[in-house]
């Protein structure tokens, strides 16, 4: 039922673009992830092609009730979330099903400096992101001196590139419609 589909794609302009497709999924894989307070995703792509996704989160096997998400380091380091998650960037390199050199990645948040060695070293040539959580630390300074030094293309899709009210709409067309 073609027609069906008719309002929804009319109020995208017919469709999104590249930026939309690869960092609206970036949004939608971060939602995976079960940080209360930051949910970051990523995904790798080279030639217009995604070749792994990637959220935050503790490793396969990490029964869930033995680790905390907790932030604050006054109690201990080892009672916190930082000794132990593993960041959207580290999953999406690792959950990578082709050869990532020459790359590149999409991602909701400005990577750490911890994540920007990663994606240097995988051979991710351009970094796309949406937020930067990171701004004025100590890792962000690390991060764009890693990228300028190697000479990996740092960029910042804004928010008012990306259609989030024609997307919210098709979704709400498709929440609407009759399943088939
Ligand atoms: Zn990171």
């Amino acid at each position: 039922m073609a027609g069906q589909l008719a309002p929804h794609i009319t109020a995208m302009a017919n469709h999104i673009n590249w930026d939309e497709y690869f960092m609206f999924l970036a949004i939608l894989v971060s939602l995976r992830s079960k940080d209360p307070n930051t949910k970051v995703g990523a995904v790798l792509v080279k030639n217009n092609k995604v070749l792994g996704t990637g959220y935050n989160g503790f490793p396969s096997g990490c029964d869930e009730s033995r680790f905390s998400w907790s932030r604050d380091t006054t109690a201990g380091w080892l009672d916190t979330k930082y000794p132990y998650v593993i960041h959207a960037e580290a999953n999406a390199l690792l959950n990578t099903v082709a050869a990532v050199a020459g790359g590149e990645i999409y991602v909701t948040q400005h990577p750490c400096n911890e994540c920007a060695k990663l994606l240097i070293q995988g051979g991710v040539r351009r970094i796309t992101f949406l937020d930067n959580k990171h701004l004025g630390t100590e890792s962000y300074a690390a991060s764009q001196k890693l990228f300028a030094v190697t000479g990996v293309e740092i960029r910042h899709l804004a928010r008012e590139h990306l259609r989030f009210d024609a997307v919210q709409a098709a979704f709400g067309e498709y929440a609407k419609l009759p399943e088939a």
